[in-house]
């Protein structure tokens, strides 16, 4: 007759008691056995004559692999053993992953068989995850394309191709009248891009290339894109109760407090000739958190040209503002060319500001015999003859 296997977790001794969850299973071809349920990172696998059998003969041991995909399995009965139909001899190992047949024995007649069967957990799930997505609403209602660059709005939390929406905004704007979404006609207090929808419009197209527009379509829509960083968009109700571009919801409405965060210096009183109106949009600085108006009419960056994160210095320079008590407004030091600058010791957010690494450096470089300066030089030197490549972020 044939044997019936069981579970026996090895012995303490193995110190595999690290997980408790059922990672595979044996999945038996004979509809009368029950499935086994592999939950410790190393089992061994016995079996017995009969369910009342006092008598045990190991099977065979599996251990899980680092890579949780795979496991491997020793032969650990007096038998040889079957594994995809390949003989397995005595305490020889074989790596098994799902699907795999494992027979008890030297023969499927005599001998019972399973399926070795991975079970779904959070790691494998991560590698295999696919989401399926109709295309239907990943199309941008302005131009009815599947979205390009694209942009979400708040609170509506529409989304629209960059330059779709940019254009909608430019032409509100010498409405002189509130944004409102193009799709819904909500207030639109925010404006952002998105990069876990842009994943998915490009995945789109991977999949579909149909859809793709042509290069000479891209090249318009990318001109009249504007937006680069998170844009505050002040509505109406806000602005009258001089709040400038604060939230306007109705938590911060009820809330009669004078703390709306860090404001403009430009909204309300003109400086360098210009002053925020209702229609202003403004970037958040993401360096010092300050605000700033969007400005397409001048020629002063506000965006970095690697990442296009928004940095405010360069803008208030020009617009002779400086740091205040009520307008954080980044160092303009920061924007001198890297070479010009005194280093004399390790920046504070080197080595992800673990001060031990950071001593560690400056002992190197030290014992070297060499400045911190010296170093630094030598690296802009090797970074400008493009011998070594920055990691973009
Ligand atoms: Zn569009
Ligand atoms: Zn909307
Ligand atoms: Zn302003
Ligand atoms: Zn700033
Ligand atoms: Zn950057």
């Amino acid at each position: 007759m044939k044997e019936h296997p069981f579970m026996a977790e090895v012995g303490e001794s193995s110190g595999s008691q690290s997980s408790s969850q059922i990672w595979a299973k044996l999945v038996p071809l004979q509809a009368q056995q029950s499935d086994i349920e592999v939950c410790s990172d190393e089992m061994i696998v016995s079996s017995q004559i009969t369910s009342s059998s006092q008598v045990k003969h190991d099977w065979c041991k599996i251990t899980w692999n680092e890579d949780m995909l795979t496991a491997m399995m020793q032969n650990k009965s007096s038998n040889d053993i079957l594994v995809d139909d390949a003989v397995v001899r005595r305490e020889d190992v074989v790596e098994i992953k799902c699907g795999t047949e494992m027979v008890l024995g030297p023969n499927r007649e005599e001998y019972l068989s399973y399926i070795f069967k991975l079970m779904p957990n959070q790691e494998t799930c991560k590698k295999k995850l696919k989401i399926s997505v109709d295309v239907e609403h990943a199309k941008c209602s302005i131009c009815l394309n599947i979205w390009h660059d694209v942009i979400t709005i708040a609170p509506c939390l529409h989304n629209f191709c960059n330059g779709c929406f940019s254009e909608w905004l430019k032409r509100s704007q010498k409405k002189h009248s509130g944004v409102l979404c193009p799709q819904c006609r909500a207030v639109v207090q925010f404006a952002g891009r998105n990069p876990f929808l842009r994943n998915i419009e490009e995945e789109i197209l991977q999949a579909d290339p149909s859809l793709k527009r042509s290069d000479e379509e891209i090249a318009l829509i990318d001109s009249y894109a504007t937006i680069r960083s998170n844009l505050a968009i002040r509505s109406e109700r806000g602005s009258r109760r001089k709040r400038g571009w604060a939230y306007d919801g109705d938590e911060y409405a009820s809330e009669e407090s004078d703390d709306v965060g860090p404001q403009c210096p430009q909204c309300g009183s003109a400086i360098g000739g210009f002053q925020c109106n209702q229609q202003t949009i403004h970037i958040q600085c993401q360096n010092c958190g300050g605000m700033m108006p969007s400005r397409a009419d001048m020629d002063v960056p506000q965006h970095c040209s690697g990442c296009d994160g928004s940095f405010c210095g360069a803008y208030w320079q020009a617009q002779r503002v400086t740091r205040s008590e009520y307008h954080p407004v980044c160092n303009h030091e920061t924007f001198r060319p890297i070479s010009e600058h005194t280093i004399t010791r390790i920046p504070f957010l080197a080595h992800e500001m673990n001060r031990h690494e950071q001593d560690i450096t400056e002992r190197c470089i030290s014992q070297s015999g060499r400045t911190l300066q010296e170093v630094v030089a030598e690296w802009i030197r090797k970074l400008n003859n493009r011998e070594i490549v920055p990691k973009t972020h």
